[in-house]
């Protein structure tokens, strides 16, 4: 049974109001597991931007929010512009290099210079427990020049285990971040603190991410 939509309401408000915020004061994004990334802006408040996995904004006081459970949050800073970047990536979106695709979108529409960009990895699964088979295996030996040091054979089973941090961090590497910070936390470890679709079957709740430059 999924949780009954008016709990998950008030626990977003609950979640947005620690922020002083509302689901009208923050800017949402219909996650799909692809590349596209908006720029968006205030005017963009309490609307859910279609088809997109990475919002990033340089205006002061927006919000952008994103909801996760297993696949990776990414988060990018720009000091010197004063911009940020909120992304979302399991498999696919790394694959497709999303976190690339955000570097890029800064880039262009704020000038960012990606050396000077500090990044963030939030938790996402880990290599210890994101075994994965066909079409992930294929995928990453198309994305990757080194796929075995992100698909790691295990002695237990005929089925690798996908780094997905590792992923997304050399994605950020090869578009040319230097500043990159994991948290080395694995959501389907740690289902005390996170969310798991893995660890939980599917049914699971999400949390959260809201990333705001400040005023
Ligand atoms: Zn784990």
């Amino acid at each position: 049974m999924p949780d009954e939509k008016a709990r998950v309401y008030a626990n977003r408000q609950r979640a947005y109001g620690l922020f002083g915020r509302d689901t009208d004061t923050v800017v949402h994004a219909h996650l799909v597991h692809d590349i596209s990334v908006a720029a968006v802006t205030q005017t963009n408040n309490g609307t859910w931007l279609p088809r997109v996995d990475g919002l990033i904004t340089n205006e002061p006081g927006c919000a952008i929010t994103m909801n996760y459970a297993d696949c990776g949050p990414i988060f990018l800073y720009d000091p010197v512009h004063h911009a940020i970047g909120l992304g979302h990536a399991g498999w696919q979106g790394a694959v497709k290099d999303l976190p690339g695709a955000m570097v890029r979108a800064m880039q262009a529409q704020f000038g960012s210079d990606p050396a000077q960009l500090i990044a963030g990895l939030g938790p996402s699964i880990g290599p210890c427990c994101y075994e994965v088979g066909e079409p992930v295996i294929t995928a990453v030996h198309n994305a990757f020049a080194d796929p075995d040091s992100r698909l790691i054979p295990q002695s237990s089973s005929l089925k690798p285990h996908f780094d997905l941090p590792e992923a997304n961090r050399r994605n950020l590497a090869r578009a040319g971040v230097r500043h990159i910070e994991q948290s080395g936390l694995c959501t389907a470890c740690r289902t005390d603190l996170f969310y798991s679709h893995r660890a939980e079957k599917g049914k699971t709740g999400r949390f959260g991410a809201i990333f705001i430059l400040n005023e």
